[in-house]
């Protein structure tokens, strides 16, 4: 039989065919979104791990988000069978990094416990070292540039020499911070997210032999890469590895986190003999998504050109809508999601859709928007669970628990609840600690068991609160954690712990007394939270523990605890990257376009799409701004929605100026809600693969005006049409479901 009929190669074109069963030692898959990219790289990790032979355990596949990183596991295991794919070292850069480093770490004097600092840890380290220095740095670009120095993957000296933006006189400030900043983490115990890479890379650097078993390193997203993240790349491979890289230029998003196009440049280069394939059919979207998302990109003189055809029918125009404001938008979406959903039978369903935004912020009215039609939605990316407040307090104590000398966590807890300690007295402690070269932990111990240590005053009866309220309760849970160890058996434990901790915080009673107004939510997000907890010591028990495959003459730590390990997954799915997920339940997705990278839907809304939100008004990277739209638009299957309100809110009277990457063909695009008619219908069927459903399927269910003919879109596209079709009008005709609550919802205000 020729190679083409073999299991793995069914259903791929040519130039796929050619990319996976590649003998090559270096493989470069340059294509644009869409054309199977990520589709070929998870055959290829078979094709390896069942034609070659390569041990699952020694192929490394790294790519940019946790979605992507699971969804490639799904992939993978249906192909490979019988649980195989675990075994893989499959993840994140950030993950895969702090797998090495918990096994290995101590080989380069890393301690045991480390623990891991997310952004939102490190920019509160940044705050409070500029403050304390009375640095006169804008701390969120002290940050960016320490990070920038990190991820460079430079030496420290050249890094040194690299002149900031704006003041020169800034560097020295920006280098002391910088030290500062490093001494902090150091002195806590804590990696930030760059120091992973870093690190790592020192430990792959020192000690070749951690990676002596790895016979394949490949990566997706790889336009995306950073400097340190190409070192990785290399060192992972240093013993004859095969790579292969796919990418996008045109999909670059991640310039502002030092990711460096001239990586693929610079990979050609160095890996000479590198076979190039290009897939040049887009299996994704419809012809006219495609066809005006390319008119989008295509705006970039500059880019490198690429061909893409799409596979499949014209099908609907995407629709650019204007609306009054931001609620009218919300409104918009909403109207215009059920309208499709219900239009379709039963062939689409909430998890169909998803609206994605250029910035976090912009969430506010969709959430409560869908919160109000009781429709159930999942956060992805950037909207972090994690740091709701009662959330944060509750993870900042597990993580004193874990490391009572982590400052950080320490000096966040000291006064929540309420023990009469101010802001001033936190900073004086801290200070003095430092002084003193000893813990925040340490000298409050020292103090409240009868030593008196601390200089700043602290009065008797706060004194006590101390003792009784935190000191005690760390000591307690750090009690109950020290039997919790056994990953194996003991699902209590970890559950069990946090049970503990809310239970001696009087947590309810907490959140009632300081949040009155929506201590409910509050207290359904600690829930929520005990039920993540509960996924992952489930989801450990069923993937099994993550050690490192067993490599001769080298011994591994094993990591057995579950707090720590709970509190890396914690910080590392916390990365602006990566989001929570409620498989299987048919949720609205509500992304960041960067977060949304990789992933499809046949149902996108892209709101807000005006000067300043995209590009946005903070960017300086034009060229970036218009990638992002572009990735936003391709991830769309067969329905493509972008809207601008002419205002920016109910309350302003700010004119929205239409994104100028936009602006110049609006006019390709549809005003109002397309027709979907049956030949739309079909195509949508045909794309998300399945089955067309009958006529009394689509229309028989629906609301006399729901008559193909009087459908929105239809017709001439005139003014009256489109005030036919305001979001008021065709709410009210619709029954709403009643209202649930959404999963993972901000309490309001
Ligand atoms: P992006 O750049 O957005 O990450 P990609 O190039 O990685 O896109 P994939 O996500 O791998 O694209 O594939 C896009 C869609 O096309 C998927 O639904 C995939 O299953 C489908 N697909 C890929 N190759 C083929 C093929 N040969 N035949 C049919 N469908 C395919
Ligand atoms: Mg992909």
């Amino acid at each position: 039989a020729s190679v083409a009929d073999h299991p793995i190669l069914k259903g791929l074109n040519n130039a796929q065919r050619r990319a996976v069963s590649s003998s090559s030692a270096t493989v470069a898959i340059l294509a644009g979104p869409g054309s199977g990219k990520t589709h070929t790289l998870t055959s290829r990790v078979v094709w390896l791990v069942d034609e070659v032979g390569y041990r699952p355990q020694d192929v490394v596949v790294a790519t940019f988000t946790v979605k992507a990183a699971r969804e490639m596991m799904d992939r993978i295991g249906r192909a490979l069978g019988g649980g195989r794919e675990k075994k893989l070292i499959l993840g994140t850069f950030h993950s895969i990094c702090r797998r090495y480093l918990s096994a290995y770490g101590g080989k380069i004097g890393l301690p045991k416990d480390f623990g891991i600092a997310d952004d939102k840890d490190s920019r509160g380290i940044v705050e409070r070292v500029c403050k304390r220095l009375k640095l006169t740095l804008d701390p969120p670009t002290a940050r960016a540039w320490i990070s920038k120095q990190k991820a460079g993957g430079s030496e420290k000296e050249s890094a040194r020499a690299k002149k900031p933006p704006g003041k020169s006189l800034g560097l020295q400030e920006l280098q002391t911070c910088y030290d500062e900043y490093q001494k902090q983490l150091e002195r806590s115990n804590l990696l930030d997210y760059d120091d992973l890479l870093v690190r790592c890379v020192e430990l792959l650097r020192k000690f070749p032999s951690c990676v002596s078993n790895i016979q394949s390193v490949l990566i997706d997203e790889y336009q995306d890469t950073n400097g340190i993240q190409y070192e990785l790349m290399k060192l992972f491979a240093q013993h004859r590895s095969r790579i292969t890289i796919v990418g996008d230029p045109d999909q670059s998003i991640y310039g502002w986190r030092s990711a460096e196009i001239g990586n693929l440049w610079r990979l050609l280069r160095e890996f000479k003999g590198t076979e190039e394939v290009s897939l040049e059919d887009n299996y994704r979207s419809s012809q006219s998504i495609l066809n005006l998302s390319l008119q989008v990109i295509q705006q970039d003189k500059d880019r490198y050109k690429k061909v893409l055809k799409p596979v499949h029918t014209r099908g609907s125009r995407p629709v650019l809508r204007k609306l009054k404001n931001a609620y009218a938008e919300a409104d918009w979406i909403v109207c215009e999601m059920r309208r499709v959903i219900m239009m379709s039978g039963n062939m689409l369903t909430h998890s169909d859709v998803a609206i994605l935004l250029r910035s976090a912020a912009l969430s506010r009215h969709i959430e409560s928007t869908l919160g109000k039609a009781g429709i159930a939605y999942k956060m992805v990316g950037g909207f972090k669970f994690y740091d709701r407040a009662e959330i944060k307090t509750l993870l900042d104590y597990l993580r004193v628990v874990h490391q009572p000398h982590n400052n950080d966590a320490l000096s966040r807890i000291m006064n929540v609840p309420k023990r009469g300690i101010g802001e001033g007295t936190i900073k004086n402690l801290i200070e003095e600690a430092e002084q003193a070269s000893m813990s925040l932990w340490t000298l409050l111990v020292k103090h409240c068991r009868g030593q008196r240590t601390a200089k700043t005053k602290i009065t008797k009866h706060t004194e006590q609160r101390i003792t009784g309220g935190l000191i005690r309760v760390i000591e307690d849970l750090r009690k109950i954690s020290a039997h919790t160890d056994d990953v194996s058996g003991d699902s209590d434990g970890l559950v069990g712990l946090i049970h503990q901790l809310i239970k001696l915080l009087d947590f309810e009673r907490f959140l009632k007394d300081t949040h009155p107004d929506d201590h409910e939510q509050r207290w359904a997000n600690v829930q929520e939270f005990i039920n993540v907890a509960a996924d992952f010591v489930r989801d450990l028990e069923q993937t099994g523990d993550d050690t490192l495959p067993e490599i001769q003459g080298l011994q591994q730590s094993v990591e057995t605890e579950l707090l720590p390990r709970f509190l890396a997954n914690v910080s590392l799915a916390s990365d602006v990257q990566t989001g929570e997920d409620g498989e299987n339940k048919p949720l609205v997705t509500i992304s960041t376009i960067h977060a949304a990278k990789g992933l499809e839907w046949p149902v996108v809304f892209i709101p807000a799409v005006y000067q300043g939100s995209i590009p946005h008004a903070r960017s300086e990277d034009q060229n970036e701004e218009r990638r992002l739209l572009y990735v936003a638009m391709t991830r769309a299957k067969c329905l493509l929605y972008l809207s601008c309100p002419t205002y920016r809110s109910n309350s302003s009277d700010e004119p929205c100026e239409l994104s100028s990457f936009v602006a110049t063909i609006s006019r390709s695009f549809l005003e109002k809600g397309p027709c979907l008619d049956r030949p739309v219908m079909e195509q949508i069927a045909q794309i998300v693969k399945r089955k067309l459903p009958s006529n009394e399927a689509i229309y028989g269910s629906l609301p006399s005006m729901y008559s193909p003919e009087d459908d929105f879109g239809c017709g001439p596209e005139s003014e009256q049409d489109n005030r036919r079709n305001t979001s008021r009008q065709i709410g009210a005709s619709i029954d709403a479901p009643p209202a649930k609550r959404p999963r993972l919802s901000a309490p309001a205000g």
